[in-house]
Parts: structure tokens; sequence; C-alpha cells
């Protein structure tokens, strides 16, 4: 028979030197070194990891007839042990004491050997579920309700990953762990993996959730090898049922926090239970992170965000204004105005909504293009491009299906020309270059001849529709 759970309940037995018969104190020795010798067959078959992590901190509470007692330091620790090393521990008992069955792991009434000779438990009463539980919640963060799967919109550029972190909240083993997903500042990681923690939960409201940022796992794992208490840190990390760390780069670099982090992948993915983790770039790019930990984390499946295009800027913006609470007016040219400034990252474009919306309230004024314009000023400029004269040729010469030599070429067939002179007229509109400069990297050409092309390209627009929308495109092309 296997060994029995569950964990938490109180072993009766009264433990080694407990009710003492005639030949209590020579079994009691020799149950002592039966377990001594248990234990370093232990950690051999289970490898000093898992031994040092599970099995090390188990003491022996009795051994009577067939059945062995032993007490974890947590409920989760007792399961843990149990569903992992049940077959090993009592297959190493059995072979030290034929007679041994069932191996119970139980919490809270582990004897020391000073307290087994006075018969007294060294803990206080038996560990539940309950008390241990804070112990998780305490080391990670709490799931962020506002951040659900609902709520995510999907565009090209997170179609992947928002699919890949669906995929890790449904039930059943997960098809691919870990998920790992990357993509710069700002673009729904942190987001989504709140998503995952809250639809997860919901499925499965026993289970073990765990966020936490690389950043807090340093943190909490260095201050517990101060403490020496690493096993309890380890044990608490290791036995979520899904476990999310957040903006990994941050361990780069750091040697003892890696190792500790590698052992919680292996332990998690062996274990058969979820791990996401999120970075900043991709697992080949991350620099100063150990390969086997890259090995590792490439194992799963790597998804990643890119920055959203205009049509999904646009969408979140009106999927946002839906949802203001106080719902404030936001006209469609304000939306767009912003969908197409603020092009950096979601986070950005979320604050500057809120900006406008907030300060509209408080100064109890309707949102135009104009009120958002001033409120936004800062950020905007912040924000505008550096356009350079080279961009602008590049684009145009691109548009044309020419090459950059022939727009800076002394060709004149209007094919060459034409462009170039539009190329001319944008470089002056939108970049604060002199005629002469302009002229310069044009080939050398002389400013009058920029000036030419500036009102050649005015009068075509006017006549022109083709060269005007020409020209209106490759604006909005490198303008953003
Ligand atoms: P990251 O962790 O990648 O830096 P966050 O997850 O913190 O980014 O996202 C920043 C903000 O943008 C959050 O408020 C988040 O809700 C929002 N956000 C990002 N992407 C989306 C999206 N596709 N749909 C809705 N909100 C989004
Ligand atoms: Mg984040």
């Amino acid at each position: 028979m296997p060994v029995e759970g569950p964990a938490g309940r109180e072993p009766t037995a009264m433990g080694l030197g407990g009710a003492a018969g005639p030949d209590r104190p020579a079994r009691d020795l020799q149950a002592r070194e039966q377990w001594v010798r248990v234990r370093t067959a232990l950690r051999q078959d289970a490898g000093d990891h898992s031994f040092d992590a599970w099995l090390g901190p188990l003491a022996l509470v009795s051994a009577d007839g067939d059945t062995v007692r032993l007490a974890a330091p947590s409920a989760f620790a007792a399961d843990w042990v149990t569903s992992h090393f049940a077959d090993l521990l009592r297959r190493h008992w059995a072979a030290q004491q034929p007679a041994v069955r069932r191996v119970l792991v139980e919490t809270g009434c582990a004897m020391s050997a000073a307290s087994a000779a006075a018969g007294k438990p060294a803990m206080p009463g038996p560990a539940t579920h309950s008390p241990a539980m804070p112990a998780v919640v305490r080391q990670a963060v709490p799931i962020d309700a506002r951040y659900n799967f609902d709520n995510f919109v999907v565009g090209k550029s997170n179609e992947l990953a928002y699919n890949a972190a669906l995929a890790m909240a449904e039930p059943g083993a997960p098809g691919f762990n870990p998920l790992f997903l990357h993509g710069t500042t700002g673009l729904g990681k942190t987001h989504l993996m709140h998503a995952i923690g809250n639809i997860y939960l919901a499925r499965h409201p026993d289970a073990r959730v765990a966020y936490l940022s690389a950043e807090k796992f340093m943190v909490e794992f260095l201050a517990a090898l101060r403490a020496k208490d690493t096993i309890s840190f380890k044990q608490r990390l290791r036995s979520v049922d899904l476990l999310m760390i957040d903006d990994v780069q941050f361990i780069a670099g750091k040697e003892s926090t890696q190792e500790e982090f590698f052992h919680t992948m292996n332990e998690i993915i062996g274990a058969g239970k979820r791990l996401v983790i999120t970075a900043d770039r991709s697992p080949q790019n991350l620099e100063g992170i150990q390969d086997r930990i890259l090995s590792r984390m490439a194992w799963g499946l790597v998804a990643d965000i890119n920055p959203a295009d205009y049509e999904l800027r646009l969408n979140i913006l009106h999927a946002k204004v839906s949802t203001l609470a106080n719902r404030v007016a936001v006209p469609d040219d304000v939306i767009e105005f912003l969908a197409r400034k603020i092009t950096a990252n979601v986070r950005e474009l979320e604050g500057a909504l809120n900006r406008v919306t907030a300060f509209a309230l408080l100064v109890n004024k309707p949102i135009t293009l104009e009120f958002t314009r001033e409120t936004l000023a800062d950020l905007l400029r912040a924000h505008e491009k550096k356009l350079t004269i080279d961009e602008i040729q590049r684009k145009v010469a691109d548009y044309y299906g020419l090459k950059m030599s022939d727009l800076l070429s002394e060709r004149r067939s209007r094919d060459v020309a034409r462009p170039r002179q539009i190329a001319m007229y944008l470089a002056k509109k939108l970049t604060p270059r002199s005629l002469p400069e302009i002229g310069r990297r044009f080939g050398n050409r002389d400013h009058t001849t920029v000036m030419h092309a500036v009102k050649k390209v005015e009068e075509l627009r006017g006549k022109d529709s083709e060269i005007d929308s020409d020209v209106a495109t490759l604006a909005r092309l490198l303008d953003g």
C-alpha cells in the first residue's frame, strides 16, 4: 500500500519514546538508525536537490509495526511529498524493515530527540491548509481581478500571445510548458499573466496560484538565504499549481538567484505544474542568463507581443472609452488622434486617454481635439519624431520603386524628377531644415531648385488628385 495522506491529519501514535514498553527504547533506536539509512538512500535516488527541498526536512515521528509516520514542516510540503515521493519512501523503508507497508506524511507533530524523551510534541498542533496558505500569498502578489481576457483587446501583434495564454489556463495537462511571453514594456504581458491567473482560479478554486516579479523572487530568495531558511522559500514556491514570474530579464547576472530559479523551473515543470514567464526580449536575446535556463525556457512555447498597430490602438481606445466610469464623451477624431500620435505602447496610450478625460472632468470642459492637444502638449512634444531627410528620401524612393541613387542623381526624366520634387517638398514641410540644407542633401542642388520643387508640388496637389493622395499618404507614413 502506498504512502497515505491526507496531510494535516494528526498522527495518533505517541511517537518515539512515547508509550514506553519494555522493548521500546531498543525499537526506537533501531527505527532511528533505519531512518538514517533510508535518508541516505533517498538522497541517492531523488538527487541532492529534491532531497534538500523536500525529503531532508522530514522528521521521523514513529515506526510502529507496518506504519511509519513522518512529519513535514507544512501542509504544502506534506502534500507534495505524498504526491511525489510516496512510492520511493515506502520502498526504501520496506528495504530496511520488511514489515513496513505504509508511510504517512503528516504535519506539525514531529518529535525532536529532546521532546520525544519528554513525551511532548516539538511543534504545536497539526497544521492544516489554512495557516499554510498565507505563506504563498505572502511571497506572491495577489492576482489582479481588473486584468482579464475579456478586456484584453486582440490584434495581429498580440494574438499569438493571447491564444497561448488562454491555452495555459485550459483544464487538463498543458500542451506546452512553460509559456514564455516577451515584448517591450507596456504591451500587455503582465495583463495576460493576471488574466491566466484569474481564469485558472475561477476554474480551479482550490488551486494554488502564485504571481511574482523576478525581482521579488530574488529579494525573497536572498532574504531566505540570510535567514538560513531557504527550505521554506523553496517549499512555498514549488508547491503551487501555477507559477508566474514576470520580467525575468531582471535576474541577468545574478548567479545565485539564477541557480535557484533554474531549480524552481525544473521542479514546477517536472511536477507537471504550469509555469508562465515574461521578459522584455526573447530567450535568445537575453544576456547574462545561464544557457541551461534559456534552453529550458525555450522548451515550451515562446510567444512575442509586438507594438500595437494603428488599428489595434484604435480598438483598445474604443474599448477603454466604453468602460470609463465617468462616461465622458470622447469624440472619434480625438480617439483617432491619440491612436495616431501615441504609438510607443499601450500603457502610454491608456495614460494619455486617462489624462485627457480626467482633466476634462476637472475643468468641466468637453473633450475636443484642441483640448486634447493642449492637455497632452508635453507628451506629444516628447514623442515628436525627429524625422530626417534621409528617412524621407528612403520612404519616397521605396514608394515609387526607385533606388536612393536615382533620387539623388542628375536624371531629369519625369519618373525620377517628380518623386525627387515630392521628397524635397516633404523635407521642407516635415523637417525644420532650410532650403539650402535640403538642396545639399539632394545631390548638392541649389536652394532655388528646392524652392521650385516645393512650389511645383503645391501646384500639382491642387489639380492632380493622384499626386495629392500620394503626397498625403507619404506624409502620413512619415509622420506616424
Ligand atoms: P507589460 O507587462 O507588457 O509592460 P502591462 O500588462 O502592464 O504591460 O500593460 C500596460 C497597460 O496596458 C495595462 O493597463 C494593460 O491593461 C494595458 N494593455 C496592454 N495591452 C492591452 C490590450 N491588448 N488590451 C487592453 N489593454 C491592454
Ligand atoms: Mg509588466
